[in-house]
């Protein structure tokens, strides 16, 4: 899962960066409005956290101009604390939730776990396949109630098919969705992490559709 943060405090910016990459997801960052608005144009972002006062451009209309131009990713504001008026501009404006600023960093990870798991349909914060389940909230990964191990990139790779179970994903979408923007990306290492995850994971469950690309499911 890959999320995008749009803050302009320098050390809010870095403590969000930090909180949201310890929790395990890919974290691309923007500190002025125009830079957000291009790349929530161009990249597949799972989830935005967006700050409201930006420079350059503001927050609501970067989300108004996402909005209008069909990008459906769910964004959380960010909100000054009694800005009340803000909260109702910015879901009006095609926000999803909010948050009022001083918040606790537990709190913003819990609302973006159930904004990324709602987007996909899924109504736990436990996903489950089959002997395997994720559990969102601590990104841990059990099979048959017992602990795997993954790295940080094989857990990128298995959230995101664990998300979208039955389906098939592509290559593409799995770089696309597992590394930030400026990482050195590689498609081939995707076959690598998969490589490794079936070896710790019942025979069949990661299947290759061929030429399209990979599905989870619970083996037949
Ligand atoms: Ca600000």
């Amino acid at each position: 899962m890959r999320v995008l943060i749009v803050e302009d405090e320098p050390k809010l910016l870095i403590q969000l960066a930090d909180g949201v990459a310890a929790a395990g997801y890919a974290v691309d960052l923007a500190d002025n409005g125009v830079h957000a608005l291009h790349l929530g144009n161009t990249e597949p972002y799972d989830a935005v956290v967006l700050d409201l006062g930006l420079p350059k451009m503001d927050g609501l209309s970067v989300l108004r101009q996402w909005r209008a131009s069909a990008r459906t990713m769910p964004v959380l504001i960010l909100t000054a604390r009694d800005g009340w008026h803000e909260k109702v501009a910015g879901i009006d404006a095609g926000a999803d939730d909010y948050l009022a600023k001083p918040f606790h960093m537990e709190e913003l990870l819990a609302r973006l776990r159930a904004l990324i798991r709602r987007s996909g349909g899924h109504a736990s914060a436990e996903l489950v396949c089959g002997p395997l389940c994720l559990d969102t909230r601590n990104s841990r990964v059990t099979l048959s109630g017992q602990a795997l191990t993954l790295t940080s990139h094989e857990y990128r790779v298995l959230a995101y098919l664990m998300h979208h179970q039955g389906q098939v994903v592509s290559r593409t979408a799995l770089v696309e969705h597992i590394y930030a923007q400026d990482f050195d990306r590689d498609s081939n290492t995707v076959e690598v992490f998969i490589g490794r995850l079936r070896k710790k994971l019942p025979a069949d469950m990661i299947e290759t559709v061929r030429g399209l690309g990979y599905r989870l499911a619970v083996p037949p």
